[in-house]
């Protein structure tokens, strides 16, 4: 033996206030959930608990899709799933892209063997509907229309309900991404007639990461049923994972779910619909206001034009000559507030503030309008 036990004690975090893209903060009854006996995943009584959670997930994405359970993997191990099941090699995909996550989006086409279209707009802007019309005027044989709803690179809501009318005019699929938005402002997979939506635990659902819900229509489903050629990924296959989540009474393993962290989620949506998912719109709607009234106080605009705003993800300009490192670390440091840098282009140019799920609370906008009022130079 010549590696000794290194001298480490248990880890204590710090207590933070979660503002940046996600995580946001996890409530004390999520935590205690996700802390209760671990069962084996085969279990009736874990079994149980999953057909719960696929129920509270419909609810959640606003569905009766009979495919709706959550991915055991972070949001981008949802992307994966929908892109590596309905995407065949050779299958054109018009992919929108106005931030980093519609550029994930693009790379998944391509590595599924898609024949990616991509239609471009500027950063901190929603989605054209005019120019994905035009694109499939130009290419009538695309198969799926990709797009991401909530772009939490820059803040900016794309129309979903018109993008999704516009694929469905041409005969195409919709992947939608939903990390961002679901739980923080309508998803209405039924009324758009979405076909495959991914989400993620840790952003207005406020739980830990690592689940990414996801829900698929009976359209896609088919697309999936008459592949020709098996899918890709042995973990992500559908048609393996549905014996697994809808096994109706004998459920076959597949893998081990992650059990406690699905009680997390399964508490998260509880409490999801003890509120009522239209009074936490509502509540970030609000919770974005009273942000936006304070900042714009503080001489402080906002990156996104006002309709095309996400409330839950706050792209602000940072003055110039402000030190967006430096006071960032300040605001972890002094007031044990995390929140989020600028990416790519934006880098150094903007701050993201996050009102995910509990963090949508008048307490944090208190804190971080403090906080951020102390930092920056008056
Ligand atoms: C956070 C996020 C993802 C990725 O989720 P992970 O859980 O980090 O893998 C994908 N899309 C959007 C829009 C996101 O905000």
């Amino acid at each position: 033996m010549s590696v000794t036990a290194p001298a480490i004690s248990s880890f204590l975090p710090p207590q933070r206030t979660l503002m940046g893209p996600g995580p946001s903060d996890v409530p004390q009854r999520i935590l205690d959930a996700m802390a209760r006996p671990t069962i084996g995943h085969l279990d009736p009584a874990f079994t149980d608990m999953m057909e719960q959670t696929k129920t509270l997930l419909r609810y959640a994405f606003q569905t009766a899709n009979k495919l709706t359970f959550p991915v055991s993997g972070p949001g981008s191990v949802g992307m994966e799933t929908c892109f590596v099941n309905l995407v065949e090699p050779g299958d054109k995909v018009i992919v929108c892209g106005n931030g980093v996550f519609g550029g994930r989006m693009l790379e998944n086409v391509k590595r599924c063997g898609g024949v990616p279209v991509l239609v471009e707009d500027a950063w901190g802007r929603a989605v054209d509907a005019a120019k994905v019309e035009a694109a499939f005027a130009s290419h009538p044989d695309a198969k799926i229309l990709a797009f991401v709803h909530a772009e939490t690179s820059t803040g900016a809501q794309s129309d979903a309900a018109a993008l999704a009318a516009i694929a469905r005019k041409h005969g195409a699929l919709t992947i939608m991404d939903c990390v961002t938005s679901l739980g923080g402002t309508p998803v209405l997979i039924d009324d758009w007639s979405i076909d495959a939506a991914y989400s993620g635990s840790q952003k207005c659902l406020s739980c830990t990461p690592g689940l990414s819900p996801v829900t698929f229509s009976e359209r896609a489903i088919e697309k999936v049923r008459a592949r020709k050629t098996p899918v890709q990924s042995w973990f992500m296959d559908l048609n393996l994972v549905l014996g697994y989540w809808s096994g109706e009474g004998k459920r076959t393993y597949h893998h081990t779910a992650p059990i406690n962290p699905l009680y997390g989620l399964h508490e998260a949506l509880v409490m999801l619909a003890e509120e009522g998912i239209e009074n936490a719109w509502a509540r970030h709607r609000a919770m974005h206001e009273e942000l936006k009234h304070g900042l714009e106080g503080m001489g402080l605009s906002f990156l996104v034009p006002a309709e095309e705003r996400l409330p839950q993800l706050n792209s602000v300009i940072l003055p110039e000559g402000i030190d967006d490192a430096a006071c960032r670390a300040r605001l972890l440091n002094e007031f044990n507030l995390e929140i989020g840098a600028g990416l790519g282009a934006l880098a150094g140019k903007i701050w993201r503030i996050g009102l995910m799920g509990a963090s949508a609370s008048r307490k944090n906008v208190a804190t971080c309008l403090k906080a951020v009022a102390t930092v920056l130079p008056a």
